[in-house]
């Protein structure tokens, strides 16, 4: 019969706690230990964290992109068409082979406008869940000419290499979501005499990122600095997506369009403008108008809008994404046994506020925030009967006349 010993470590089963029988050998709980943990380490090192797969077959088409997004993000239609169709393509060029018949399909990366609490962050975000890919958000406006104080442009490749836990094959195939981007426009539509580190500075440095090269990044961030290792970053296939408010370019577009009036089909296409949203007739050039400079323009060829946020999709947006306010709120008091519901009228009445306090979508999460405190407060505590609990109008009136955010709209 076999000898009743550890079969890694050789030690008898009086010298273990305990010993696990197999059918040819037998294994001490300190060995199983130790073997979960290289198990645990070899996956690590080996599982890549990305769709590394070249085959298209893995990635999602355009429409399931778009009906995922749809699961999150309310309305915005032509901005998820644009993204999901990018996105796709980017992954199509990560599958070219580096061949024979001299047709490269080159990089998409994408610029989104918007005014703020549009849901540009919120799409970025929700794309990246659904990649699987190191996914980073970046300000622009802490980016500084090399040299001057603020950070360099190269920080944006530490962060996406900082997800991916120092893995540089998988960060070189990330995507980096680069918020307000307008924040670094020139300051005039000609070029500066005195020197603009904060804003074409940037835009120079940006577009060295955005058209793809090898560069040196300070792996764990902050200043470039002689001493410091440098890890090599290749960012021809990083997918770049811009975002930004662009604050009174809706008057570029009108001005611009207005200069067309004359020629053949123009007055009666002036005629159709939306004039309340003339965002979604943004062509590069606005941008350009706006103090963009040409190069960055050109590296950033799809060119998508947001809606401004009507009442009818704040009220969706409270009701219907899949982590909805309205349900995740709903979740917190049925963790403690609670039913809880909203009336028709005080979503109607969190809409109303939410206009009232010009934040977009932003508003809702501070105002059901300030409605619901003291309820949550009171409620993990009551005995018996309460198991169900209805929000209503007026309950919400009072919690919010006394709040500091009506006092904010007030002052
Ligand atoms: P920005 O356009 O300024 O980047 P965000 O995407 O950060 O705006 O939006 C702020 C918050 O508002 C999001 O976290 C989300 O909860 C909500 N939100 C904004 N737009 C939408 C939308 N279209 N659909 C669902 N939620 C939205």
């Amino acid at each position: 019969m076999l000898k009743k010993v550890c079969s890694f470590c050789g030690r008898t089963e009086r010298e273990v706690p305990l010993l696990i029988t197999g059918l040819s050998g037998y294994i001490c709980n300190d060995c199983a230990k130790s073997a979960y943990q290289i198990v645990q380490e070899n996956l690590k090192s080996s599982k890549p964290s990305v769709h590394f797969s070249d085959s298209l077959d893995d990635v999602p088409k355009p429409q399931e992109i778009k009906e995922f997004l749809d699961q999150y993000v309310i309305g915005q239609d032509d901005a998820k068409r644009y993204l999901a169709v990018s996105v796709y393509n980017h992954y199509k060029r990560l599958a070219q082979k580096a061949d024979d018949d001299g047709v490269e399909i080159e990089k998409s990366n994408i610029i989104m406008v918007g005014s703020t609490g549009t849901g540009k962050t919120l799409l970025a975000r929700t794309i990246a869940r659904l990649l699987k890919v190191p996914f980073t958000i970046v300000d622009a406006t802490v980016f500084t000419e090399a040299g001057y104080v603020g950070e360099d442009v190269e920080s944006i490749l530490s962060r996406l290499l900082q997800v991916a836990d120092g893995d540089v094959r998988a960060a070189e195939r990330g995507i980096v979501f680069i918020d307000e981007i307008d924040k670094i426009a020139r300051k005039a539509d000609n070029p500066s005499i005195t020197r603009d580190v904060s804003g074409e500075g940037v835009q120079q440095g940006l577009l060295k990122l955005l058209e793809g090269s090898i560069v040196n990044v300070p792996p764990k961030g902050g200043r470039k600095h002689p001493d410091q290792e440098y890890t090599q970053v290749d960012t021809h296939n990083i997918l770049f997506i811009c975002g930004g408010a662009f604050d009174g370019i809706e008057k570029k577009i009108a001005q611009r369009l207005n200069t067309h009036v004359v020629g053949f089909n123009s007055v009666q296409h002036t005629r159709n403008l939306d004039k309340g949203n003339l965002m979604k007739y943004i062509l590069p050039q606005d941008l350009k108008s706006f103090g963009l400079i040409p190069e960055i323009i050109g590296r950033l060829p799809v060119l998508t809008y947001l809606n401004p946020l009507d009442r009818d999709a704040l009220r969706r947006i409270l009701l219907e994404p899949k982590n909805s306010l309205v349900k995740q709120q709903v979740k917190l008091f049925a963790m403690d046994g609670i039913g809880l519901e909203f009336t028709d009228e005080v979503l109607d009445y969190i809409v109303d506020k939410a206009v009232e306090y010009k934040l977009g979508a932003r508003g809702l999460r501070s105002i059901m925030e300030t409605l619901m405190v003291d309820l949550q407060y009171d409620a993990p505590s009551r005995k018996g009967a309460e198991k169900r609990i209805t929000v209503t109008k007026e309950y919400a009136q009072r919690q919010l006349e006394n709040s500091f955010l009506q006092e904010a709209v007030d002052a």
